[in-house]
């Protein structure tokens, strides 16, 4: 909006019907001299613009703060925290496979580094893969230079194992987060991925409730969270891996699309 605008400025001050009365007002008697004059004015509007924060890139449609799909789609997306976990992780990859689902996992970088095959299976096989910080820390708890350093260092990770770096999506640990990351999260062009229904398998759950709270809930749209891993892999994701033997069936028989975070809010492959 801001830059139509500036473009409707541009057109006004061009059009010599509109700026008449100015430009006999303060004649210009160079050709050059009034080219030369109308850029600098708009020079100088774009440069108030930026100086008071107007213009900033485009962003496209989505929202910085994503927390489910469009409501019209029969489709949902499955994405894992914590992993990748050499125990579990290449367990849900062949259920994932299995039942034609795409995923995303939102990895720790600290695993990224110590993991990175899982990392190249997962995008070899048409998954996404998301930031969730290097060390797991509240990010609202660090300082900025620290939150950035978690961030940006598992981006760097990521890329070393060629994970696209566009449109990357950060899940923020124990979904805590304040206006200063959203702030920096839309300036760096990553969006904050959050989830409409909880598994609840970081609770310790069994499978039975861990399938009853996935599919007592699911709808058009659905962002789920499961967990592949834990902060410090000592948690046992037996009853995750039990509970998706049965929940991505039952998705796929209501007819769902399980698709990527990115495949289901922008409707295109990560
Ligand atoms: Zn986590």
């Amino acid at each position: 909006m801001v830059e139509q605008l500036i473009r409707n400025q541009q057109v006004r001050g061009s059009n010599p019907r509109a700026g008449s009365r100015k430009w006999r007002e303060v004649p210009i008697k160079s050709g050059t001299g009034r080219y030369l004059a109308a850029g600098v004015c708009l020079a100088l509007v774009a440069l108030l613009a930026v100086g008071a924060g107007l213009v900033r890139p485009v962003r496209g449609a989505q929202p910085v703060i994503i927390r489910a799909g469009e409501h019209e789609r029969h489709a949902v997306a499955i994405t894992f925290d914590d992993g990748p976990s050499p125990s579990y992780t290449p367990k849900i990859l062949s259920l994932l496979k299995q039942y034609q689902a795409h995923a995303t996992f939102f990895v720790l970088g600290r695993k990224v580094e110590k993991y990175p095959g899982l990392i190249k299976t997962m995008l070899r096989a048409g998954h996404e893969v998301g930031n969730h910080t290097f060390d797991h820390p509240y990010l609202t708890k660090t300082d900025q230079l620290t939150r950035e350093q978690e961030i940006e260092t598992t981006g760097l990770d990521l890329d070393l194992v060629g994970c696209p770096q566009k449109d990357r999506l950060l899940r923020p640990p124990y979904s805590a987060f304040d206006k200063r990351l959203v702030s920096y999260l839309d300036h760096t062009h990553k969006h904050l991925v959050l989830w409409s229904i909880d598994s609840g398998d970081w609770q310790g759950l069994d499978a039975a409730t861990i399938v009853n709270n996935v599919l007592s809930r699911v709808q058009n749209g659905s962002i789920i969270i499961f967990h592949d891993s834990d902060e410090k892999d000592r948690a046992d994701r037996s009853p995750t891996v039990a509970a998706l033997k049965v929940i991505l069936p039952a998705l796929r028989a209501a007819g769902y699309q399980l698709l990527t975070v990115s495949e289901l809010i922008h409707g295109k492959k990560p």
